[in-house]
């Protein structure tokens, strides 16, 4: 069985990346609480109308209804869940928990460590497609003039508006002021592992890995 794994991170930790490895790797369903907002928006639908601005500026979207929209993707009596971006405060992770049972026997929470100097570089150098793939400027340059290597489309690869500087002071911030207390709440129910973020996608995924390994042959 596999564990649901909650991944708690800054913005640029590599949440997302990592969670496409495990995807793949493990056959979890995603639950990205960003992705799904940002769809929400694009679909222009009455939800996406309400929260728009709130991401424009880099805030957090009230609880009930990140939650509603969460649930609302969720089939746990059929498949296992990577929650990425959720919860981001400890209502949101109480509303978590009892989602999930509170059996606790089902998931691990995992605090992908990176300092915010590293954070503030992998953003900036962040682009991504409207279909969701994630380049860095880093390994990709010219990542804003080539066709997506997933869809296939061109020009459609940009810089996130909250990935701007203006907005990661403002994301960076709330995620410093949320961090400690939810490390302390899954701390105590002993669900949390720490992993450095700081070294190379491949080990970093290792690393996850071998956690998700070891419960599986619990
Ligand atoms: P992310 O892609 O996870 O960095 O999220 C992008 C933006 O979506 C955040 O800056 C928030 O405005 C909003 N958001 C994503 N997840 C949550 C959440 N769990 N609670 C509240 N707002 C969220």
């Amino acid at each position: 069985m596999n564990p649901n794994m909650i991944l708690i991170g800054a913005p640029g930790s590599g949440k997302g990346t990592q969670s496409e490895k495990l995807i793949k790797q493990y056959s979890y369903g995603h639950i990205s609480t960003g992705d799904l907002l940002r769809a929400e928006i694009a679909k222009a639908s009455d939800l996406g109308k309400r929260v728009s601005s709130i991401l424009a500026k880099g805030e957090l979207v009230d609880d009930g209804t990140v939650m509603e929209l969460m649930a609302s993707r969720c089939d746990l009596n059929n498949n296992f869940y990577i929650f990425d971006g959720f919860p981001r405060n400890i209502a949101q992770a109480n509303l978590l928990q009892n989602f999930l049972s509170t059996e606790q026997n089902n998931q691990m929470a995992i605090y992908l460590k990176v300092d915010i100097e590293s954070v503030v570089k992998r953003i900036s150098l962040r682009r991504v497609c409207k279909c969701g793939q994630v380049y860095s400027l880093a390994s990709t340059p010219d990542a804003e003039k080539i066709a997506c290597t997933k869809c296939g489309n061109a020009g459609t690869i940009i810089q996130r508006k909250d990935d701007m500087p203006e907005v990661v002071e403002t994301r960076l911030k709330i995620f410093a002021d949320t961090i400690e207390p939810m490390l302390e709440y899954y701390k105590s129910k002993q669900l949390l592992h720490v992993i450095d973020a700081s070294l190379t996608e491949e080990l970093v995924f290792k690393n996850i890995s071998d956690l998700i390994d070891n419960f599986r042959i619990k």
